[in-house]
């Protein structure tokens, strides 16, 4: 699904350039469940972001279902980005304004369909606990429950892979592990996962692991179960 070869990101700032990734090389296969740690400044976020084709680099490769992204122009990769990618973040990045449903339904829109379907919406969010929460705002809603809602919005283009920047970051032991369990369920339904974290308990759940340290992997571990 994924396939990575020596790719290498340079923050350039003028005069001063900050090699955030260093010949960095790996794979995800369909159904994968990875998780990416390391310390802060690591790179793990801007390795995410190129994943997720939100980011470019500067050298090597990164094939995506067999594309090479690297060669794509601003609008072929959101289109890429809009098909193939689901995100979830630490802050939930939810619409304030509008409803759970709405914010479910928002990546419908940048298909251009001309006819939103709510229905879909409303399904993602019955399949991550939501059901009767549809038309609370995020404010009326836990941090868990909006986290579920950003996870309901990930999904329902069907991606090809979701990618979680430390998606427990501002959720308490029990909600983490709460999405935990979530995250493995579409795991083991068959979603390819890549996730962010900078905590053991909560990169347990991932299948392998991945560590990063000043840009470079250095280690890589895998698990038979999850946690
Ligand atoms: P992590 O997510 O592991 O904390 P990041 O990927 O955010 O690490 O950052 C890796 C390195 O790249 C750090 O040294 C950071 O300061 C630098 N960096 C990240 N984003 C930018 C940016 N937009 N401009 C310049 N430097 C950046
Ligand atoms: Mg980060």
């Amino acid at each position: 699904m994924i396939s990575m070869h020596q790719l290498t990101k340079v923050y350039d700032m003028g005069d001063l350039r900050v090699t955030a990734l260093k010949n960095i090389s790996f794979e995800v296969a369909a159904g994968d469940f990875v998780a990416i740690m390391g310390s802060s400044g690591s790179g793990k976020s801007t390795l995410l972001n190129i994943l997720g084709c939100l980011d470019r680099f500067d050298s090597g490769s990164y094939r995506l279902k067999g594309t090479e992204v690297h060669r794509r122009g601003d609008d072929e990769l959101a289109t890429i980005r809009n098909r193939e990618i689901g995100f979830v973040f630490q802050n939930f990045n939810l619409l304030p304004r509008k409803t759970a449903l709405q914010n479910v339904a928002l990546p419908l829109l940048y298909r251009r369909e001309r006819q939103i379907d709510l229905q879909r919406a409303a399904s993602m969010l019955r399949r991550v606990g939501l059901g009767d929460r549809m038309h609370h705002r995020p404010m009326e809603l836990s941090g868990g429950q909006c986290q579920r809602v950003a996870i309901a919005r990930a999904l329902i283009n069907e991606p090809a892979i979701i990618l979680a920047d430390e998606p427990t970051g501002n959720l308490d032991s029990t909600t983490s592990a709460d999405i935990m369990a979530l995250f493995v369920e579409l795991n083991e339904a068959g979603h390819t996962l890549v996730m962010v974290t900078h905590e053991e308990e909560i990169a347990a759940y991932a299948s392998r692991t991945v560590r990063l340290k000043d840009g470079e992997i250095f280690a890589e571990e895998h698990r038979q179960t999850h946690a």
